[in-house]
């Protein structure tokens, strides 16, 4: 897999309301990853126009908090 750039997350921008990072794609879209995903372990951003990839470079310690949300997760779980 080959990837056209290595991105520090620090660098993206991060979509509070989408609860996606994103960066600017040379195609002139914009690659994207969602936090749920980064929290997962993704850590390749994809721009749905052109299929550039990009490697996200984070730490989980990065990621904004979400107790909130786990406890819905866990109360649709339950
Ligand atoms: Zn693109």
């Amino acid at each position: 897999m080959s990837f056209y750039d290595e991105i520090e997350i620090e660098d993206m921008t991060y979509d509070a309301a989408l609860e996606i990072y994103h960066y600017p794609c040379p195609c002139g879209d914009r690659f994207e990853i969602a936090i749920a995903d980064l929290r997962d372990g993704e850590e390749v951003a994809v721009c749905p126009s052109c299929s550039l990839m990009i490697k996200v470079i984070f730490d989980m310690d990065d990621l904004p908090r979400e107790e909130k949300e786990d406890a819905q997760k866990v109360a649709v779980a339950t």
